[in-house]
């Protein structure tokens, strides 16, 4: 099976109202989807995400007459060589063909695998809590109100991005709605220091509803993790920006957390990413997987957790969740599935057992202009 097309689908939406993190305020959302067809007529889909004139120049004039011709067997060496050049767009064309290849084999791309553990996966909400209204701490309470009435029970809060006074009366007007009945997530996304991240001990020992602290420090800072893992009341998870199994070594090896947060879209492939997983297990750490940017990739982050070993013997399937976007992001329906009681079912089709919605595709449509 050689590639015969590689068409391209840069999206674009730019957001009525920015939400952000510590990292400052998003004004927009962008996708970009790459369908790959063969001469057999199989065709497969990937995404990735950056600024959307380099990935579509990249593309067009690199990576699309790298790809024509090249056979789909040879995966791991085409995913090697796009690597080099962009690591996200590598992970778009490793996506399209793992699914060229299941589809072909009438599989569904985890059975590809060796097979499910499990038919669902749970799902948790992530919320960009800032806003630039002063009434911005109600807003995010608001917004958890309404994605536990949607049925989820895990929510993702960011922390970091204002003084930390504010941040704690912020998540206590959080617990209060929790009431310890709902579980919470924090992510500082590396906003703090050592001395920063412990002022929020007298509060964290308070709280067993606190699954993880994500990144309350610059995740390359291994030591320091590893004497906040003994100081901090919670678990302890970082990683979603590292590019390679082999980042996550220090981390796993110094034993410096206790959940890994990988992300499909930026280690550059699915093949590197299930690498990852498994190392995860191998060292008895567990790995709850960022995924905020994209639907499809998100749906790889699913399947790859419905293939993976259970982390523990506790419970029959101990398996952790992945992240679920519910800011306003018009992608996140991109994949038509979503869902129910903060369970996600696997699609168990050949491939990947569903379809990219087209109209959306067709609407969201960049037009190729500058936007900043
Ligand atoms: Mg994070």
């Amino acid at each position: 099976m050689k590639i015969q097309t590689v068409e391209t689908f840069p999206l674009f939406y730019q957001l009525p109202k920015p939400y952000g993190d510590a990292n400052g305020m998003k004004a927009y959302r962008t996708c970009y989807l790459i369908r790959i067809t063969t001469d057999s007529g199989a065709s497969g889909w990937g995404e990735c995400v950056d600024w959307l004139p380099t990935l579509h120049k990249g593309f067009q004039e690199r990576i699309i007459p790298y790809l024509i011709g090249q056979s789909v067997a040879d995966r791991r060496k085409l995913v090697r060589t796009i690597k080099k050049w962009h690591a996200r767009a590598a992970a778009s064309v490793s996506m399209a063909l793992i699914e060229i290849i299941a589809s072909h084999s009438r599989l569904n791309v985890c059975d590809l695998w060796g097979g499910k553990f499990r038919e669902k996966v749970p799902v948790y909400a992530s919320f960009q809590s800032y806003s630039e209204d002063s009434s911005w701490q109600k807003q995010s309470v608001k917004a958890i109100e309404k994605a536990a009435a949607e049925g989820f029970s895990t929510f993702k809060v960011k922390i970091g991005g204002k003084s930390i006074a504010e941040d704690q009366q912020h998540i206590l007007s959080v617990q209060n709605f929790l009431l310890g009945k709902m579980n919470l997530v924090l992510d500082a996304n590396q906003s703090y220091d050592a001395a920063a991240a412990l002022q929020w001990q007298s509060l964290l020992q308070k709280w067993p509803n606190v699954l993880w602290f994500e990144e309350p420090i610059p995740v390359k800072q291994v030591t320091e993790y590893r004497t906040l893992r003994q100081r901090l009341a919670v678990p302890l998870a970082g990683g979603e920006n590292m590019e390679s199994t082999a980042d996550f070594i220090p981390l796993l090896s110094g034993h410096a957390l206790d959940f890994i947060t990988p992300d499909p879209l930026h280690i550059a492939g699915i093949d590197e990413y299930r690498e990852t997983a498994s190392l995860a297990r191998t060292f008895g750490i567990r790995m709850t997987p960022h995924a905020y940017d994209g639907a499809l990739t998100r749906l790889y982050a699913l399947f790859v957790q419905a293939s993976l070993e259970p982390w523990s013997k506790m419970e029959e399937d101990a398996i952790e969740p992945v992240e679920w976007d519910v800011m306003e992001n018009p992608f996140t329906r991109l994949i038509p599935i979503q869902p129910s009681n903060g369970e996600f079912a696997i699609p168990c089709g050949n491939g990947i057992g569903t379809e990219i919605d087209m109209d959306l595709l067709a609407f969201y449509s960049w037009d190729g202009s500058s936007y900043g």
